[in-house]
């Protein structure tokens, strides 16, 4: 199996002309068939239109293009939402986790037969290229085989104990899941938090991004179409602020799954955890700031690829983008003079063009914090290398284009280097000894993904045995700390940027979404 799967998969299906043909096909397709119109809420498989009012959802590489209107989930949907999920828990959880396995296997099939609408609707609504939008497609295919194989491998996690005949380990789901997802990953992270309620016998009340609300549709369709009953999955849309009273104080919701900032992410686990009765699961995946070490010994290249890549792919919106290098004093020259040059051959515009590296940034909050960051580099002391500015004129007018953004020269402990920007503005520093560089990328509350590259096996060893980060990775061309893929990487987000240290895509995520029964039963003989 290839190691780096995502870039590998990816490259090989996208050297087919094929799949650009069809996934360009899907792109004239979509803006027919889906765009422009209102869209309901479902709450037990039933649609609903909120007299709370719509909102709008434009595409970020073109506003004009209006995707379409999302209800406005107001307070009572929430509450219905639950209530029917708590109903529709009593039958779902006591399926066969077999029959289980089967529907998500069946929304594996749905999503590959779905992949370029998907996927175009992907590009549109958060402006990725072909590569990314499709690539999301194909790890939502795997994740849900790979769970239906984890199911099958554990036995649906039913044990026989020692005392065979008396002692058994079941496990058993929770109850209903509130399910946020971000808008980065619109299908992946959704169904990653999604297949893991569902497959386990949990049920799901839904809320994707309101960047992302047509995919998130999608997506519920999907597992509607394989076979999980309406009671068992719901689908709201709406600004988050809404929901957050009512998930957290509802003594129904059994726990909550997000994936998103920091910011929202703690005050839902703060306020779920005070609210609620007695401990609650909250599984929570959030931000990071993380750091590619480059030493004297790497491939020098080889660190410019990967480095690119992990850091302006989807520009920088990538809980595991790189966003701070630190490259040792000697081979610093040589190190940024490449990254330079690679860079600026990097294609902007628009993601619907095969040769379109970058898209648009998501929106304009994120358009206009670019501009902010770029200005607080300046002011204080931060030297421009390239980029640093907006694009404008011709197609650029339409969207949220900017260049990818490359500044040093920031004190270490500068908020820049602490804050997570989710933007194509990347960080460097330099370093003398590899010891000083692992406290420098560890100097930091979060830790989801880091890099290094040397071709020294002893300073990958060093780095790995000290690195404070969920996901590590050595000398990666095709993403210095992106691309994990399920089945393969673990995505686990260690200290701000985790709660549960069971990752998405590894073996004992589903763990996250269950609890243990022990039960014995005593047969005296009369
Ligand atoms: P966000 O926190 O703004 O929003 C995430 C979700 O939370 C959205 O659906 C949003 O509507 C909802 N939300 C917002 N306020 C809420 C509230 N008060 N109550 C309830 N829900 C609320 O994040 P985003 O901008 O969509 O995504 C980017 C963030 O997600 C980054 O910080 C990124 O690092 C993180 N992320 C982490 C991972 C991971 O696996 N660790 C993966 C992807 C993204």
């Amino acid at each position: 199996m290839p190691f780096n799967k995502k870039i590998t998969y990816t490259s090989l299906l996208l050297a087919d002309e094929q799949v650009h043909a069809m996934y360009e096909e899907a792109l004239e397709k979509v803006s027919e068939k889906y765009f422009g119109k209102h869209y309901p809420i479902y709450i037990g498989g039933g649609e609903f239109f909120s007299p709370s009012g719509e909102f709008e959802d434009r595409s970020p590489i073109d506003t004009s293009i209006l995707i379409g209107y999302f209800q406005r989930s107001n307070v009572d949907h929430i509450r219905e939402a639950i209530s029917i999920a708590k109903q529709g828990f009593k039958e779902w959880s006591r399926t066969d986790w077999r029959d289980r396995v089967k529907i998500m296997r069946r929304a594996a099939e749905l999503v590959d037969e779905r992949k370029y609408e998907i996927a175009a609707v992907v590009t549109y609504e958060v402006g990725k290229n072909r590569m990314e939008a499709l690539a999301e497609c194909w790890e939502v295919i795997d994740t849900l085989n790979y769970y239906a194989k984890i199911m099958e491998e554990n036995n649906g996690y039913e044990l026989k104990l020692e005392l065979e005949e008396v002692c058994r380990m079941v496990a058993k789901p929770y109850g209903v899941w509130v399910v946020i997802s971000p808008f980065n990953f619109p299908l992946m992270l959704a169904n990653g938090m999604i297949v893991g309620a569902l497959i386990t016998g949990n049920t799901v009340v839904f809320k994707p991004s309101s960047d992302g609300p047509l995919t998130g549709l999608l997506l519920y369709k999907i597992f509607i179409d394989a076979g999980v009953p309406g009671e068992a999955i719901n689908y709201l849309t709406g600004p988050g602020d809404v929901f957050e009273d009512e998930i957290v104080m509802n003594k129904d919701v059994a726990g909550i799954a997000f994936t998103g900032s920091r910011e929202v992410g703690m005050r839902l686990y703060k306020r779920f955890t005070s609210s609620q009765p007695y401990p609650k699961p909250v599984i929570l995946e959030m931000g990071s700031k993380n750091p590619t070490i480059v030493t004297s010994k790497a491939d020098v290249k080889k660190a410019v690829q990967g480095v690119i890549r992990a850091a302006f792919g989807y520009g920088g919106q990538k809980c595991s983008a790189t966003s701070r290098v630190y490259v040792q004093k000697d081979i610093k020259d040589r190190f940024i003079e490449e990254l330079i040059r690679e860079t600026k051959n990097l294609k902007v515009g628009d993601p619907r063009k095969r040769e379109v590296f970058l898209g648009p940034v998501v929106n304009k909050r994120a358009y206009e914090n670019f501009m902010k960051y770029v200005e607080t580099a300046k002011r204080d002391g931060g030297h421009i290398l390239f980029g640093g500015h907006v694009l404008v004129g011709g197609e650029y007018d339409k969207g949220y284009y900017v260049l990818p953004t490359i500044i040093t020269g920031l004190r270490r402990d500068h908020e820049l280097f602490k804050n997570e920007l989710f933007l194509p503005i990347l960080l460097i520093d330099t370093f003398d000894t590899l010891e000083e560089a692992i406290a420098e990328a560890n100097n930091t509350d979060y830790g989801l993904t880091a890099g290094i590259f040397s071709e020294d096996e002893e300073e990958i060893n060093y780095f790995f045995e000290r690195i404070e980060f969920g996901v590590v990775y050595a000398n990666r061309r095709g993403g210095a700390t992106t691309g994990a893929w399920p089945g393969l990487q673990t995505f686990v987000g260690w200290k701000a940027s985790g709660s549960t240290g069971k990752g998405l895509g590894g073996p004992n995520y589903l763990l996250t979404y269950i609890r243990e029964q022990s039960r014995t039963i005593v047969k005296e003989k009369s």
